[in-house]
């Protein structure tokens, strides 16, 4: 029998604004439900059973279906994010997909796993850091990366707010010390994105202030490992932002090697 996929959206295809696949043409395939209320969570449509009406029951072949029409029969990167989507039984959707030549991206907590998590091409695994109000379970994470069985690129992806959090990601890179690490900077103002749109104006100085800082954090503590991303809110701005704080720093190392 085949079994049926509670859907928030797909959407796409869009640029890809967080993690390891930042900048790649994706099309997102969002389950819906969430076993994790973090505080500032951007897309509680896909977590609030209040949102329930909104959601759809889908078969497999139904999604790609949606997923073909937007990716015009083209293979594409297939972001399968939620909510959380390891709440589902997603294996037969990336079977089919596997048929048209996507590739796919699964986008989870780490709080549930899925024997199925050795199939995606990617494993995002996005523990959550104090400020979000969750608590992780490292036994179900290690659960997590012990279902992929070293198959899918497996990452870790960690939103970074403050002095806590950014002790949370040392610590968690620490574990896992083979995992590479993405920080991205957290994003205060209560944006809800949805498909088309965000319904509120980030707030780009703030931003740009905290990605200055988480910067200089990763940087002062000698952490070349760790790659620091801008807000998804804000990603041009933030990025030239980034650029331009590095092409600065970089003269001021080559200036002292001169001397
Ligand atoms: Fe929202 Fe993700 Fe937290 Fe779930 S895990 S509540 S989708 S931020």
């Amino acid at each position: 029998m085949t079994e049926l996929v509670r859907i928030s959206e797909i959407f796409g295809p869009t640029i890809q604004g967080e993690g390891p696949l930042i900048g790649r043409p994706t099309v997102f395939v969002r389950t819906a439900g969430c076993d994790y209320r973090c505080e500032w969570c951007d897309t509680l449509y896909a977590v609030l059973p209040e949102y329930r009406d909104e959601w759809v029951l889908m078969t497999p072949p139904q999604i790609m279906t949606r997923v073909n029409e937007l990716a015009k029969d083209r293979p594409v990167l297939v972001s399968l994010s939620g909510g959380n989507p390891a709440l589902h039984p997603l294996a037969p959707l990336i079977a089919l997909g596997r048929r048209n030549a996507h590739s796919f991206a699964l986008e989870t907590q780490g709080s549930v796993s899925q024997a199925w998590f050795a199939e995606p091409d990617w494993l995002i695994l996005s523990p959550k850091p104090p400020s979000s109000g969750m608590t992780t379970d490292w036994n179900n994470f290690e659960n997590c990366l012990k279902a992929a069985q070293n198959k899918p690129r497996c990452v870790l992806k960690i939103v970074v707010f403050d002095d806590a959090d950014y002790s949370f990601a040392r610590t968690a890179a620490a574990r896992y010390p083979a995992l590479p690490v993405y920080l991205q900077v957290g994003n205060p103002t209560p944006l809800i994105e949805t498909s088309t749109a965000f319904t509120d104006q980030p707030d780009v100085e703030d931003l740009m202030h905290r990605l200055r800082w988480l910067a200089d954090r990763v940087l002062a503590d000698n952490w070349f490992a760790a790659t620091v991303l801008p807000s998804r809110a804000c990603m041009g701005q933030q990025a030239r932002h980034l650029s331009a704080l590095v092409a600065a720093q970089t003269r001021c190392a080559s200036k002292s090697c001169r001397r």
